[in-house]
Order: C-alpha cells, then sequence, then structure tokens
C-alpha cells in the first residue's frame, strides 16, 4: 500500500519565509567550500549528504494524508491545507473519481482544505465524507457560508454525499479496505482510523492526548489498535508544551512506547508544532531514536528482545511511503 503525506503540520500551517530560505541557503554554501562539485553526479551525491533541514524542508500544510486505492478511488485522512495540495494532482484526472475523506475530527486544521478543493470537482465526481461526529455535515456546510468563502455548499459541483455513523456503528469497507476506528482524548473527541487490506494495516491516529509519564501500554485499547500495524501515523505535538500542558496531544516518547507494545513496524511523527523550525525538527526525530534505543535498552523482554518500531520518521509535506 502506498501512503503519500500532502500536509502534516498541526494547528496552522507553518510558513517558509525567504529569510528562512537564505537562512538555508547560506549554512549550505558554506558546506560546499573545498567540495568537488563537477557534474550533476557530484551534486546529487553532496545533496543526499546533507541533512534534511538543508535539503529539504518539512513543510507547511495542515493535516492530510492519501491511501493509494485505484486511478479513480482516493482514500484521504483530513482535509486540512494539504487537500489542496493533493487536489492539483488529483483534478487532472479526466475521468469521474470518488474521494473517500475520514475525518478525525472538526477542528480548522482538519477541515480548512476542503473548499478549495471541492470547488475544483468535476460534475462527475463524488466526495464521500465518512466522520464519527453527528454535527459533520451542518458544520461543513456552515464553513462555505458568506461571508467566509464565496461559493456555497450547494452551488459545489460535485455529488457529496456524508456517511457519519453513530460510535457504535461499523463503516462499510472502500474497494477491499477495511476501517475500524476508535475514540481517542481530545477536545470535542477524535477518532483513529485503521484501514486493513491484504495483511497490511495502516493506523492514522491524530489528535490525541497521551501522557506519556502515565502510559500504561497494558491498560490502554490503543495497543490493540495498533496491534502489528505496518504503518502508524502518529500526533507530536505536544512536544514542545507537555510542560504547560498537553492540549489535546502527544510527545514523541507516547508514539514510541506504544509503537513498542503494539509492535510497530514503521511510526512516522506526524502533527507537528507549527513553531518549530526544520532544524528542531530534525532534532526531535534524533531524540526518538535515542528515546527508542533507551525504552528498548530497559524493557527488552517486551517484544523477546526485537525492537519495535523498526524505523521512525518525520512527516513532511510529499513524504511517500510504502508499506
Ligand atoms: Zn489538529
Ligand atoms: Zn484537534
Amino acid at each position: 500500500m502506498k501512503v503519500h503525506f500532502w500536509g502534516t503540520r498541526g494547528s496552522v500551517p507553518s510558513c517558509f519565509s525567504a529569510q528562512r530560505y537564505r537562512d538555508k541557503l547560506f549554512k549550505v554554501l558554506e558546506q560546499v567550500q573545498g567540495q568537488d562539485l563537477a557534474g550533476p553526479d557530484a551534486i546529487e551525491r553532496f545533496i543526499e549528504q546533507l541533512p534534511f533541514s538543508l535539503k529539504g524542508t518539512y513543510g507547511t500544510c495542515t493535516p492530510c494524508v492519501e491511501i493509494e486505492v485505484d486511478p479513480q478511488t482516493y482514500i484521504l485522512c483530513d482535509a486540512g491545507s494539504g487537500l489542496w495540495s493533493f487536489g492539483l494532482k488529483a483534478h487532472q484526472n479526466k475521468k469521474p473519481v470518488t474521494y473517500h475523506v475520514f475525518l478525525s475530527h472538526l477542528h480548522w486544521d482538519h477541515v480548512q482544505g476542503l473548499p478549495m478543493f471541492a470547488v475544483e470537482c468535476k460534475a462527475e465526481d463524488t466526495l464521500v465524507i465518512h466522520a464519527r461526529h453527528e454535527e459533520t455535515e451542518a458544520f461543513l456546510r456552515a464553513q462555505m457560508n458568506a461571508p467566509g468563502f464565496p461559493v456555497t455548499f450547494d452551488e459545489l459541483p460535485c455529488s457529496v454525499i456524508f456517511d457519519v455513523r453513530k460510535p457504535e456503528e461499523a463503516f462499510e469497507a472502500v474497494k477491499g479496505f477495511q476501517v475500524s476506528t476508535l475514540k481517542q482524548r481530545h477536545a470535542g473527541d477524535s477518532y483513529a482510523y485503521r484501514f486493513e487490506k491484504e495483511g497490511k494495516a495502516i493506523v492514522y491516529a491524530t489528535d490525541a492526548e497521551h501522557h506519556e509519564e502515565e502510559l500504561d501500554p497494558k491498560d490502554t485499547p490503543f495497543v490493540d489498535f495498533f496491534k502489528d500495524a505496518d504503518l502508524l501515523i502518529f500526533d507530536t505535538m505536544a512536544t514542545v508544551c507537555k510542560e504547560m500542558s498537553y492540549w489535546g496531544h502527544s510527545t514523541h516518547c507516547s508514539a514510541i512506547m506504544l509503537s513498542a507494545w503494539a509492535r510497530v513496524k514503521k511510526v512516522v511523527l506526524f502533527h507537528q508544532n507549527p513553531a518549530l523550525d526544520d532544524e528542531a525538527l530534525d532534532q526531535l526525530l534524533e531524540d526518538a531514536r535515542c528515546f527508542r534505543k533507551e525504552y528498548f535498552e530497559k524493557n527488552k523482554s517486551i517484544n523477546k528482545g526485537e525492537c519495535y518500531p523498526q524505523s521512525i520518521i518525520m512527516a513532511y509535506d510529499s513524504l511517500e511511503l510504502d508499506t
């Protein structure tokens, strides 16, 4: 299964300024001194060895993750500003397309990309909004009311279907993907989604408050929900604010503890704090890898000497992963 990350920041888009670009450029040029950069291959090798914070940027858009289905069907987790970037690709498709958007909850950063995305859809396209919050339709309609947006919900060119289910009611499978959910601790509640097909499992679990110092992996439904996942996309927004309060979010340490107990193969640190720059996120990834090593050394019995998660990835806009 292929997964594309279109938006990975939490709360608000994190702008990338001209000054930040210039600072990066300066640091790269400092490292160029004395290097042999004759020819494209040598340049490529030089770029490759740079830290991610210099050769790229973690990105700016709010949550939107695509799970590849087929050329005319898409599964999307959340509709943050990354949905608009996804639309630049998807709207090139001349055939009728069905978009299945699974909403974790209705906070602005998870729905703000929907109006601009939906107005670009074709008349033959279908947008299916899957959610657990009963106010979903009313809220998404209100989001497009004047004076907030120039096109009303009823004027959208495509068909829109709301598939809003009560917590006890299961979602139907989408093109062979079984979908299950779990309620998470967050203001107004949020829901984690688990997508399974042909023995592979991807879990999208953002905007969830887990206190690492109180976390008892033997006494939480999340270990079962994450069990043996090939990929876990997990909230790390609280990394810099937990001293004040978790504010409905989690840290990289909770991501690793839960992944270790659930034997998650790859964990993606997601919904990063928009205040963190690229260098800070490089450091956070390094901290997460150190924490995994320490946690594994102290808890070797958990998985009979095997280390989980097997890999830790910091999410960035345009990241693509194969499970
Ligand atoms: Zn959020
Ligand atoms: Zn939220």
